[in-house]
C-alpha cells in the first residue's frame, strides 16, 4: 500500500518542525544506529486513527543562496509537486503577513487540498485570533498549538479526510520492483534507458493517481518488472530538483516503493558524503540493494583499478556488505547484461524463506563454535530460532534475556546465518525474543 503524503508549508518560524516532530514522535528517534548514516528530518512517517501516510517539512529543504521569497516560493512548490494534502501553516500571535500572502498566491495555483493552520494558539482565549485568516481564501482556519500539542488531532482529521481513495498500482507478487538512487548526474536516467534498450518490451507506462510518479514495467527472459518512479529519475529542470534534500526526499519515496534498490555511484568522481547518506537510506528501509559503479568506461584502468575501488566501496559502506557491486557503463552497454541477474539475485534472496530445522541447526553450530557472552554472571542462553518475515528476512531468536544477546554477538550470529543460506543482496534483521 502506498501512503499518502502531507507537506507542510509555511514561511519560517511558524512552527513547522515543531508541528512535524509533534506528528512523526517518537518514530524518528527509534532508527536503527547505522554509522555513516545522518538523519535529514524532513520526512518521515505517522499515524493518525486508522491511517499511514509520510509527512514532509519543506521547512527543512534549504534551497541554497537564494533570496527568502524565492526559498519559500521554491518549498510550496515541492509541496504542490510531493504532496496528496498541503498543510499550509501560519502563525496566530502574528497575524496574516505578506509573506504568507505570498505563500497563499503559490498555493492558489494548485488543485490539490490546502488545509489552513494557524499556530500557537496555545489557550482558548487566544482563539478569537484565527478569524483574519479567513482572508487567505483556504476555508475554515484550524487554530493549532505545536508547542501544547493542541489540535493537532483536528487538523491530522482534516487532512485525512483527503487521502486519496484509490489506491495507487499494486504490482503482482512476480513482479521485481526497483529503483535508482544515486546524486544528480551519476547517470540514473542514462542507465534506465540502457536496461530498457530496444529488445526490451514496455508494457505501459503506470501513472500513479495523484502524483506524478510513473513506473515503467516491462518483461525480460519471462521476468516481470517495474522500475519505480522513473519520472522522478527524468525529471529536470526546475531549480529546487538539484538541491540535495530535494532528491533525497524523492529517492526515499522511490525506496519505499521497491523491492531493489540500485545505489549508483559515479567511477569518474569516486565516492562523497552525499552517496553515504543515500545509501543509508535504502539500507535503513530494508531493502535489497545493488551498488552499481557507472561511468567505467570513463575511467583510466588497469587489471587492479576495479579490485580498487570494489575496496574502496567496501571502506566506504560498512553497513552495506551484503550488497554485490556491478561495475558498467551506460554509455557505451558495457556490461549492462551483469546487472539483471545481480537484481534477480537481489530480490530472489530479499524474499528467501529458510526451514526452521536447518536454521536451528545452524545457530546450534553457532553456538557449540562460538560460546554465547554472559554478563554480569549471566549467560545468554538461547532456546529457539525462527524466520518471521521476508522483505528484508527477518529472524526472531528466543532467549533467556534480549539484553544479552549484544551487538557483536548478533553480527556473528548473522554471519552464520548468511554463510549458511546466503542472501547476497539483502539485509536481514534478527530480533531477540524472551521466553515465556
Ligand atoms: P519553522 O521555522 O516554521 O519550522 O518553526 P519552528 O518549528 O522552528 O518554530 C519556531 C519557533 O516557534 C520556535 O521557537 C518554537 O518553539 C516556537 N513555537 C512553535 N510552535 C509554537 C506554539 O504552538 N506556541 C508557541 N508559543 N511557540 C511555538
Ligand atoms: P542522472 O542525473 O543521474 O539521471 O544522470 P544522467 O543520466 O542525466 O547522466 C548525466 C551525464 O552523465 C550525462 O551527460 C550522460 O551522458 C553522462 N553519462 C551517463 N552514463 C555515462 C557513462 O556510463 N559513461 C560516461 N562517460 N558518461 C555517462
Amino acid at each position: 500500500m502506498v501512503k499518502p503524503v502531507i507537506a507542510i508549508v509555511g514561511r519560517p518560524n511558524v512552527g513547522k518542525s515543531t508541528i512535524f516532530n509533534r506528528i512523526v514522535g517518537e518514530r524518528i528517534s527509534i532508527v536503527e544506529d547505522v554509522p555513516g548514516v545522518t538523519r535529514d528530518r524532513i520526512y518521515s512517517s505517522g499515524e493518525w486513527l486508522s491511517h499511514d501516510f509520510n509527512i514532509i517539512d519543506t521547512g527543512g529543504i534549504d534551497i541554497g543562496d537564494e533570496p527568502f521569497l524565492e526559498q519559500i516560493r521554491q518549498q510550496a512548490e515541492i509541496a504542490m509537486d510531493e504532496a496528496d494534502v498541503i498543510i499550509f501553516l501560519t502563525n496566530g500571535r502574528e497575524g496574516v503577513t505578506p509573506a504568507d500572502e505570498e505563500v497563499a498566491k503559490i498555493l492558489y495555483k494548485t488543485k490539490k487540498p490546502v488545509i489552513l493552520g494557524v499556530n500557537k494558539i496555545d489557550n482558548p482565549e487566544m482563539r478569537d485570533q484565527i478569524y483574519d485568516f479567513y482572508t487567505l481564501g483556504f476555508g475554515e482556519p484550524i487554530p493549532i498549538s505545536g508547542s501544547h500539542g493542541l489540535g493537532i488531532g483536528d487538523l491530522l482529521d482534516a487532512a485525512a479526510k483527503y487521502f486519496p481513495k484509490t489506491e495507487e498500482t499494486e504490482y503482482a507478487d512476480d513482479v521485481i520492483k526497483f529503483s535508482l538512487i544515486g546524486r544528480p548526474n551519476v547517470g540514473k536516467s542514462s542507465l534506465v534507458n540502457a536496461i530498457l534498450g530496444e529488445e526490451r518490451v514496455i508494457v505501459s507506462h503506470i501513472a500513479g493517481t495523484t502524483r506524478d510518479a510513473i513506473d515503467t514495467p516491462y518483461t525480460y527472459n519471462g521476468q516481470k518488472y517495474s522500475i519505480i518512479d522513473t519520472a522522478g529519475i527524468r525529471k529536470k529542470g526546475k531549480v529546487y530538483e538539484t538541491t540535495e534534500k530535494y532528491s533525497v526526499l524523492r529517492a526515499l519515496r522511490a525506496i519505499e516503493r521497491s523491492d531493489v534498490v540500485l545505489v549508483v555511484l559515479n567511477a569518474e568522481e569516486g565516492i562523497i558524503e552525499q552517496d553515504k547518506k543515500i545509501a543509508g537510506y535504502a539500507h535503513e528501509a530494508g531493502r535489497a540493494v545493488v551498488i552499481v559503479v557507472n561511468k567505467w568506461d570513463a575511467v583510466e584502468k588497469d587489471e587492479k583499478t576495479m579490485k580498487e575501488f570494489e575496496q574502496k566501496i567496501r571502506d566506504h559502506f560498512l553497513f552495506l556488505d551484503y550488497a554485490p557491486i556491478v561495475f558498467l557503463s551506460a554509455k557505451t552497454k558495457k556490461r549492462i547484461h551483469t546487472l539483471l541477474p545481480m537484481i534477480n539475485l537481489a530480490s530472489q534472496n530479499h524474499s528467501m524463506r529458510v526451514e526452521t530445522s536447518v536454521l536451528n541447526d545452524i545457530i546450534m553450530d553457532a553456538v557449540a563454535m562460538n560460546p554465547t557472552p554472559t554478563d554480569k554472571g549471566k549467560r545468554l542462553k538461547i532456546f529457539y530460532a525462527t524466520q518471521v518475515s521476508v522483505k528484508p528476512p527477518t529472524f526472531v531468536i528466543f532467549v533467556n534475556e534480549p539484553e544479552l544477546l549484544h551487538f557483536s554477538y548478533e553480527r556473528f550470529l548473522e554471519n552464520r546465518i548468511r554463510d549458511a543460506f546466503g542472501f547476497e543482496g539483502t539485509p536481514i534483521k534478527i530480533f531477540a525474543r524472551e521466553r515465556k
